[in-house]
């Protein structure tokens, strides 16, 4: 687990070949994706290490519902009650209502791409004991905690969720914008591999949008933090 301050209240941390984010007011935390189910001690720790407790989170923003982002949520909800936000057509994702998220068949073919096989390893390892995980107490919301704005970003999954720190000019892309994936040969803004998205052409739209947004700090799901530059966005992702 690494964690790197981008901005005044935004702490970008590392876990299993996915990222989360905290966001610091200076008397609460906001969660933004929670890592794989097996990254949940990560979770919880990264909140001590940036100097809270536990009790001080008061919301989970989730960009979308698949298992590498909401791993740490069913413990946060047992320990703290803590109210779980995303769109509204991902909460009836997060509620398994139906599921859009790579298949067994799917991750087995991933085994010959470069990277593959570690990734798939890593991958197993990372959802033990979660793989039925799902979020039955989120809802939609209107307003957000500590001033963050919701972006409808459909395509990855129908009802991801980019969110937007005005103050900070920090977006959180999720997975609609990466900067680096095991499976990618290549770092900077980019798609993650075709296989991820349940509609790609909609996640294109939905990446590009998320360029012209006043953002100049770019907080992916996978990859580093990054600068927000849009002429590096249109040369490489495709
Ligand atoms: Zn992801």
């Amino acid at each position: 687990m690494t964690i790197d301050q981008v901005s005044d209240s935004v702490y970008v941390v590392a876990g299993t070949n996915v990222n989360w984010a905290l966001i610091s007011d200076g008397t609460g935390v906001t969660l933004v994706d929670a890592g794989y189910p097996a990254d949940t001690p990560l979770v919880l720790d990264s909140i001590r290490q940036i100097g809270h407790e536990l009790a001080d989170i008061t919301a989970v923003l989730l960009t979308h519902a698949h298992l590498d982002h909401i791993g740490a949520v069913p413990r946060l909800v047992d320990l703290l009650n803590v109210p779980v936000y995303t769109g509204a057509e991902e909460v009836r994702h997060a509620k398994r209502e139906y599921l859009q998220q790579i298949t067994p068949g799917q991750l087995v073919r991933t085994l010959v791409a470069p990277g593959g096989a570690r990734w798939v390893a890593q991958t197993l390892r990372a959802v033990r004991g979660g793989i039925g995980a799902s979020v039955p107490t989120a809802t939609a919301a209107s307003t957000l905690p500590g001033g963050v704005v919701a972006l409808p970003t459909p395509g990855h999954t129908d009802g991801h969720t980019a969110y937007l720190l005005p103050a900070e000019g920090v977006l959180f892309s999720g997975d609609a914008l990466v900067t680096g994936h095991p499976l990618s040969r290549r770092t900077g803004p980019q798609l993650l591999p075709p296989v991820f998205h349940h509609d790609l052409a909609r996640t294109l739209d939905s990446a590009r949008a998320l360029t012209r947004q006043p953002a100049h700090t770019l907080v992916p799901g996978h990859g580093r933090p990054t600068r927000l530059v849009l002429a590096d966005f249109t040369d490489t992702v495709r």
